[in-house]
């Protein structure tokens, strides 16, 4: 089969694998539709260090072509929904209620990280029956696709910002994840959603899933704008959805006493993330601070599937580009290189 891969840090291309063979426990999806992600990205730039024909992608949904022995729910011929992480769920952090970090920190993400990834004719899950989900016939794989990652990653961010129903939010970045954090803070009742966001065909998209106010950084200052938004207060949860140092520093600054700071980003550069000391409360002003990996799991996809199923957000409309997976490398440079406007390339299979 084809698989799209990093041959080395920096470069990546198609080479031909063998189609994966489920354990007992595993089954192997024929892949229809996924997403690049900017963690993709991150990988062939070495976030992870060097992988050798390691395939890339996270995110995809498909259809089963083979289950092992021991798998109870699932046929050839299912439609189905992989979470971009893929828990071991036996593992005590699993059992502990954070599978996301089973066996290692971050030790549920295994596609295209320790294992073979998504951008292929085929992929191996693992744990089957814990790791997959039945999409419903009414929802499209273009619209479930956005499942794996962008909708439990956002809605997580909405989730561990603890948001009052009425209470006030901003979400610094609206990028794919930074967008379905703003859906997800919607969907949990927030009041008062601020978009911070500069591009404005993403700050139309914020508005678009729920943003009441946008912030624009690149023409105001996001403290003072914020402040004054919410009467000099500051917000119940600011969403991280960037990963850069001085955007979790302003999520520190506009959170109140009392509110969360909820992490969604990936901090990829520099030794440290700075806390604010004064705007902490010098370590006293009961601001939380939330992290978490995206969470994976049956259960958690088909809870996102049921928000499509009945129409709660319609995730599609952030694909802004489509390409077939044979030219998955043109696809890739989009994403890479944030060409056109790009906020999420599909791909067909
Ligand atoms: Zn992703």
């Amino acid at each position: 089969m084809k698989a799209f891969v990093m041959r080395e840090i920096g470069r990546v291309g198609f080479v031909d694998k063998p189609v994966p063979k489920p354990g007992p426990n595993d089954a192997v999806v024929r892949t229809t539709r996924a997403l690049i992600c900017t963690s993709d990205s991150h990988t062939v730039h070495g976030g992870i260090g060097p992988r050798q024909d390691l395939t890339l992608g996270h995110e995809a949904v498909g259809v089963v072509a083979d289950v092992g022995s021991e798998v109870r729910d699932f046929r050839p011929g299912d439609r189905v929904l992989v979470g971009a992480i893929t828990p071991d769920w036996g593992q005590r952090a699993a059992q502990a209620g954070y599978a996301s970090q089973s066996g290692a920190p971050l030790g549920g993400w295994k596609f295209s990280n320790t294992k073979d990834g998504v951008f292929a004719e085929y992929f191996h899950v693992n744990d089957a029956d814990a790791n997959m989900a039945k999409i419903p016939d009414e929802v499209a794989d273009e619209a479930a696709v956005y499942c794996a990652d962008m909708l439990s990653t956002g809605f997580m961010g909405a989730e561990n910002g603890n948001i009052p129903i009425g209470g006030t939010v901003a979400v610094l970045a609206q990028g794919p994840v930074g967008l379905m954090c703003t859906a997800g803070a919607r969907l949990r009742g927030a009041g008062l959603v601020i978009g911070v966001e500069s591009v404005p065909a993403r700050q139309e998209l914020a508005r678009t899933y729920g943003a009441d106010e946008i912030v624009d950084f690149s023409k105001e200052d996001v403290v003072e704008r914020t402040m004054e938004l919410t009467g000099g207060e500051g917000v119940d949860a600011a969403i991280e959805a960037l990963g850069a140092d001085l955007t979790f520093q302003t999520a520190v600054k506009i959170t109140k006493p009392g509110g969360t700071v909820s992490n969604t980003g990936y901090f990829g550069e520099g030794e440290f993330v700075q806390i604010p000391r004064v705007d902490w409360g010098v370590g006293m002003a009961d601001k939380t601070i939330a992290s978490g990996l995206c969470p994976g799991g049956r259960l958690r996809m088909e809870q996102l599937l049921r928000v499509l199923a009945f129409e709660r957000v319609d995730p599609t409309l952030m694909t802004s580009h489509t390409f077939p997976f044979d030219q998955m490398e043109q696809a890739f440079e989009v994403s890479d290189k944030k060409l056109d406007d790009v906020v999420k390339v599909l791909v067909t299979f």
